[in-house]
């Protein structure tokens, strides 16, 4: 198999673009893209400093490590989760890829900002992804606020878009789908402009990608994603494109730039403020305020039920003791 581009051997074929690359033109096309669809989707300029939300997996340090390579005013942003070593582990990957690069990762804890997933999920009986995708929304929001860029920026690919394309379709889920953009402008001065440059690159490719560039990334998945239903679709959608290479893209792409403003509802009011974090939210509370309070009411209710039976059975095994003593 040649390379399509300088007929050196292959080592990447790509049967969706019907084409092979050798590493050198791979990086090239690769880096193409991504540049061109900044440029295209308008996603944002060199002028604007961009947060990268990192989570140490292939995908977001693969976008992290072209943002630098291309120029752009980049920092990272950790949310760790609590998530026992999957945590841990992904941190790590994040921490040494920004140090061999001397860029600068933020982190924030949530243990000790807010709750970590496991807890949230255990006392709201929430899906633990669910959960999850609460903390995020508002961490990331938060570090890109705070920290004063005009960009958040995550890894989501091709299979991802698609995925989650797929699962908008079948429900009809038009709120949803009006939202499903590359870029995605704030409706608050408290939010930025969400952006998603990887969209129109497969799994497959940023896979490829961060394993030519020598990117150590976290291959582990969150042990949460078992029997979640994005991978499920991901592999329908798998096999929809080998035996029609390209219709994922085609999928994807053609919302995009197609379908995708059929959707659009007319605007909203802007959100208010939250009363008790101060970001954004269209109800008093936001979700995350709410959450985090559940928890914490529900977990110190189970430590005080908790510390109220050990301590009843402290004074029975007390009242029993002389008993004890007596037999003896
Ligand atoms: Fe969070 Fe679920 Fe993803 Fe794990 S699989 S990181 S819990 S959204």
């Amino acid at each position: 198999m040649k390379c399509t581009r300088c007929r050196e051997r292959a080592e990447l074929a790509l049967r969706s673009h019907n084409a092979a690359f050798c590493r050198a033109c791979f990086l090239i096309y690769f880096n193409r893209q991504v540049e061109r669809t900044i440029r295209q989707d308008k996603m944002f300029t060199p002028d604007e400093r961009i947060l990268v939300a990192v989570s140490g997996g292939k995908d977001s340090l693969a976008l992290w490590d072209i943002l630098i390579e291309q120029g752009y005013q980049t920092e990272g942003f950790y949310l760790a989760l609590g998530i026992g070593t999957y945590s841990s582990q992904s941190q790590q990957k994040a921490e040494a890829f920004a140090k061999k690069r001397q860029v600068k990762l933020r982190i924030v804890q949530l243990e000790q900002e807010a709750v970590p997933v496991p807890l949230a999920a255990q006392f709201t009986r929430r899906m633990p992804c669910a959960a999850c995708g609460t903390m995020k929304r508002h961490f990331f929001d938060q570090a890109a606020h705070d920290g004063g860029f005009q960009v958040l920026a995550t890894g989501h690919n091709l299979d991802d878009e698609a995925a989650r394309l797929l699962g908008n379709v079948l429900y009809w889920q038009t709120e949803y789908l009006a939202r499903q953009k590359a870029v995605l402008e704030p409706s608050h001065p408290k939010f930025v402009r969400k952006v998603r440059p990887l969209y129109r690159l497969s799994e497959l490719e940023t896979a490829a990608y961060a394993f030519f560039r020598g990117i150590d990334y976290i291959i582990e998945e969150c042990p949460n994603s078992a029997g979640a239903t994005q991978l499920f679709y991901k592999d329908i959608l798998n096999r929809i494109d080998a035996k029609m290479p390209g219709s994922k893209r085609n999928f994807v792409q053609k919302f995009m730039h197609s379908a995708q403003s059929l959707f659009a509802r007319p605007e909203d009011s802007p959100p208010r403020e939250c009363e008790k974090c101060g970001m954004p939210s269209y109800a008093p509370v936001c979700s995350f305020c709410n959450l985090v309070s559940e928890v914490e009411r529900k977990h110190e209710h189970a430590q005080s039920t908790s510390k109220a039976e050990a301590d009843s059975s402290k004074q029975t095994g007390q009242a029993e003791q002389p008993h004890l003593d007596e037999t003896h």
